[in-house]
Order: structure tokens, then C-alpha cells, then sequence
């Protein structure tokens, strides 16, 4: 599978479609899930085009993890929540709807999904 610019995380990243952006840098774009499992749901999106996990290069991939950390640790501090899932799917049969390469992270409120 190879990767497809026309998907929506490419449009978002080239600024062609809105999101809610937390924070920006050259290595990634971090915004809120529209459809969040949880409060707070948040995606971390490396600016470099992969499909997924599987075509990553890997100077992109350590470039984009320290920034994933940091948004876990702040994610955690601010939601107050109990605990906090990273999430990453690769071809759809495993969950990927949206193929470029992206992370969740998902607060966890005392095992309630969505911890209102
Ligand atoms: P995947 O299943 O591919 O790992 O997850 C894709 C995620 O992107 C889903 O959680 C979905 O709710 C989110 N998503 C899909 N389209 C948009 C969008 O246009 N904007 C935002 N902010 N999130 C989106």
C-alpha cells in the first residue's frame, strides 16, 4: 500500500481543511480528535508523509516520539486523568480509517471511556 496525499490528515496538515490545533512545530501537528473516545482525546500527526507505521522512515519517527511524550505528560496534567492509552493502528483489518501516519492519545478516567 503506498501512501495517498489526497487524505484528510494530509489536507489538514497542508491547512486545505479546519482542525483544533493544540500545538505545532516543523516534526508534527497535535489536535483533538473530532470523535474523541474520551475527554481530551488527542492526536499527535508527524508532518513527514507515511501511510503508517510500516512505511515510517525513522528519522521521522525519532523526531515526532519525544513530542509525544511531552503531549502525554501534559495531556495527563491537565485532563487529571487516571491514566492515559497510546494508540496507533496500521491498515484498516487493524483499525486505521485516516492512513497517514498519526498517534493517539487518550485519557483514561478511573476505566470510564469518557470520563464527562
Ligand atoms: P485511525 O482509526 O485512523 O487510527 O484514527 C483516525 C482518527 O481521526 C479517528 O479517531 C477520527 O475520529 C479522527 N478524525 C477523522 N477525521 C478527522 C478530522 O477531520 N479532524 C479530526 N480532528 N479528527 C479526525
Amino acid at each position: 500500500m503506498s501512501y495517498d496525499p489526497s487524505n484528510i490528515f494530509a489536507k489538514i496538515l497542508a491547512g486545505e481543511l479546519p482542525c483544533h490545533t493544540v500545538y505545532e512545530d516543523d516534526v508534527a501537528l497535535v489536535m483533538m480528535d473530532i470523535f474523541p473516545q474520551s475527554r481530551g482525546h488527542t492526536l499527535v500527526i508527524p508532518k513527514a508523509a507515511s501511510r503508517n507505521l510500516l512505511d515510517a522512515d525513522p528519522a521521522a519517527l525519532s523526531a515526532v516520539m519525544p513530542l509525544v511524550q511531552r503531549v502525554a505528560v501534559a495531556l495527563k496534567s491537565v485532563t487529571g486523568a487516571d491514566g492515559l492509552r497510546l494508540a496507533q493502528f496500521n491498515e484498516a483489518p487493524a483499525g486505521q480509517t485516516v492512513f497517514h501516519l498519526h498517534f493517539h492519545l487518550i485519557p483514561v478516567y478511573d476505566g470510564a471511556e469518557l470520563g464527562a
